[in-house]
């Protein structure tokens, strides 16, 4: 057996854990030796804290040597047993509910010495101990700091602690994978020691070179399986794509505004991927509204000019129209553009499909389902997904593989996760980011209103139409649980409707795609002012004459998703306002989140603070990427271990080290589910 093998081994291998045991570790997520591992201690109970009968204090846990009397068996059904015990100072009882005779008299044999730790109760004038758990006539078993684990019901303190020392007496010394240069960090711990002092009581709160020696163990398998995947997609050689900057000019000509600096240096990364001959297989990263649009159209033109096609998706139908349409005006001339959705009528699909083999369609726009359908393209050179956060490390593989090897990828996402996230789920890609907005962006201005006051918001939104300006409506479910529960969105949209007349919309989860969309576009088209809606408004749509977006019982929604909501206004050049509407009485932390956002515009920092107030785990994105979550890393607090682990993988990558070093780590850890497929 290979040394790691014990550990990974199946839980009820472990003797004393049968199988009903088994399956109840199983439950938690624990199925072998290694996931036990992980399951640490919650905190300490000292017992070290030795007391004569006369000094015990009530409620706390202590530890006395007494000795045993008496003992009272009631034949009454439900009046417990009890022992009575004593020392030169007092006297004490211990009660006993549901406890056998037989089992009393064994661990509490009549006038022996015997060590009871336990919390002390006080009754009819007399110390006791309920149930106590830890008794023995050697005080070294007793007088000790155990440790406490989150146990799951059925499993004891007891059995537990057993089985995780079995587990570390029985730890393999493991070929050392991790190099000197990064061991001089940690004081050159190793795996096994590590582990043994991340159990030790002492240590249960505290940190050192052990924890983030695991800790840095657990980023660095992770980054190495994300470069597993990277190098075997650049290792794909592609024919290089051949283009000048004749298009890049002439689209500059037809925008009303000036590319920004990140928009620039973002365009310039991909269209050296387009030129390399390795696959490019990258993210383009930035905020909403930062303008990721027009970057993405001038890579198409690109490919399309070094004779490619290129496909394009979008998460929503109107989306897809929205890019098609802009694509149509600032490339139409140069490409066959062509839209393809559910909307395409039969006939008119058949020809796309005919066309796209012939190589006579240059640009398909559509929805992602165009991922999942059998299209055949000519000659594929570029596929950009909009808007997508749902796709994990193993749909991305799976995309890159399906455009075939000249095929390259860009993805964009407007969720503005924290660089140490980009490092673990999307480790896989290379990442562009346009950090600073357009310059004619001005801050949406962002206020908070107490909903009794709602009044002095329709008086806003009068104003705000007055300046021919239109507004979002955003009504929050009232139970998450219920999609049908939109009641308070048609309220309020009666409420606005007696006032506005005709010029205000509504749509809610139960409408069509068909009466959304319709809806949608009257909104576009400005034929309606305002648009109540429930929860979502499609992500990325662009409609920049909104310029106000109120979000009632914004308290209801987390940090991350107020931000995209808001993002829906300010896309123009115009002032915009974000107005809050909370109850008299929030919590402590929808306070925070409402005053960060009152305070910030920027959705990297807006992350940041939500993950210090949720976690990283809840984030958008973590759940469906594929990555496991962590167990010990933490993206925040460990932030320095990840720059380590990244600059650990440089050099492993520079030196094209060997890989079968980490085979251990790898196998151990296990960080994602792709793993097999890779290697
Ligand atoms: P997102 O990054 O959220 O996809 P979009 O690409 O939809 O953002 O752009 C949002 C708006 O900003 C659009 O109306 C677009 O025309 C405009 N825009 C894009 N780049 C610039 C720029 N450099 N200066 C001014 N406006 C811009
Ligand atoms: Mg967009």
């Amino acid at each position: 057996m290979l040394s790691y093998e014990y550990l990974l081994s199946d839980i009820d291998s472990i003797k004393g854990i049968g199988s009903k045991t088994a399956k109840l570790f199983r439950k938690k997520n624990i199925n072998t030796i290694f996931d036990l591992i992980w399951s640490l201690p919650r905190d300490l109970t000292d017992r070290t804290d030795e007391k004569k009968i006369n000094e015990l204090q009530i409620g706390k846990i202590q530890t006395v040597t007494v000795n045993v009397k008496k003992y009272n068996f009631p034949r009454i059904r439900n009046l417990p047993n009890k022992v009575l015990c004593e020392d030169e100072t007092g006297k004490l009882d211990c009660v006993f509910f549901n406890s056998h005779e037989g089992y009393i008299r064994k661990i509490l044999p009549l006038n022996k010495k015997i060590v009871i730790s336990g919390k002390i109760g006080y009754f009819k004038k007399r110390y006791q101990i309920t149930n106590p758990t830890h008794i023995s006539v050697d005080s070294n078993s007793i007088k000790k700091i155990f440790s406490n684990y989150s146990l799951t019901e059925g499993i004891n303190q007891k059995l537990y602690t057993k089985v995780i020392e079995k587990v570390l007496n029985n730890l393999p010394d493991l070929n050392e994978w991790l190099s000197n240069r990064v061991l001089k960090n940690f004081d050159y711990i190793s795996w096994k020691k590590s582990v043994i002092q991340l159990h030790d009581p002492k240590n249960i709160k505290k940190k050192g070179n052990f924890l983030n020696r695991l800790i840095f163990d657990e980023i660095l398998s992770t980054f190495l399986i994300n470069s597993k995947i990277r190098k075997s997609i650049k290792k794909i050689k592609k024919t290089r794509k051949i283009f000048d900057t004749t298009e890049f000019d002439q689209i500059k000509r037809k925008l009303k505004f000036n590319l920004t600096r990140d928009q620039i240096s973002t365009i310039n990364e991909i269209n050296n991927d387009l030129k390399s001959d390795q696959k490019m297989f990258r993210l383009l990263q930035g905020d909403v509204g930062s303008g990721k649009t027009i970057v993405a159209l001038i890579a198409c033109m690109n490919v399309i000019s070094s004779n490619f096609q290129v496909s394009m998706m979008a998460p929503t139908e109107i989306l897809a129209n929205q890019h098609y349409r802009l694509a149509k005006e600032l490339l139409g001339n140069k490409a066959n553009i062509q839209l393809l959705t559910s909307k395409t009528s039969y006939k008119e699909r058949i020809i796309i499909l005919e066309d796209l083999k012939n190589n006579k369609i240059d640009l398909l726009i559509g929805t992602h389902s165009l991922f999942q359908e059998k299209i055949i393209y000519n000659n594929l050179g570029l596929v950009v997904i909009d808007e997508q956060h749902k796709f994990g490390v193993k749909q991305r593989k799976k995309l890159s593989d399906k455009g075939g090897k000249n095929c390259d990828v860009l993805v964009m996402s407007a969720t503005p996760i924290p660089r140490t996230m980009v490092m673990t789920i999307f480790g896989d890609m290379d990442v562009s980011v346009i950090k600073n907005k357009p310059k004619n962006r001005k801050e949406i201005k962002t206020y908070s209103k107490i909903n009794s006051k709602v009044n002095d918001v329709i008086k806003f939104t009068k104003e705000q139409i007055h300046k021919k300006n239109q507004i979002f409506w955003v009504c929050p479910l009232i139970e998450e649980s219920k999609k049908v529960d939109h009641q308070s969105s048609i309220k309020r949209y009666e409420s606005l409707k007696k006032i506005f007349g005709n010029r205000v919309g509504l749509i809610h989860g139960q409408l069509d795609d068909d009466e959304r969309n319709f809806i949608l576009l009257d909104f576009l088209n400005k034929k309606i002012d305002i648009l109540v809606s429930t929860t979502v408004i499609e992500v990325g749509i662009d409609f920049p004459n909104a310029n106000l977006i109120v979000i009632e019982n914004a308290n209801k929604f987390g940090l991350s998703q107020l931000h995209q909501l808001r993002g829906r206004v300010g896309r123009g050049d115009k002032e915009s306002f974000c107005i809050l509407m909370i109850k008299d009485s929030v919590s402590e932390n929808a306070r925070k989140r409402i005053k960060i956002l009152k305070s910030s515009n920027d959705g990297f920092k807006i992350s940041e603070e939500d993950m210090k107030l949720r976690g990283f785990g809840d984030l958008l994105g973590f759940k469906q990427s594929g990555i496991k979550n962590f167990r010990l890393a933490d993206p925040v607090i460990n932030e320095d271990l990840f720059i380590m682990a990244e600059k650990e993988m440089q050099i492993i990558e520079n030196n094209n080290e060997d890989l079968k070093k980490y085979r251990t780590l790898l196998k151990l850890y296990d960080r994602a589910d792709i793993l097999n497929d890779v290697i």
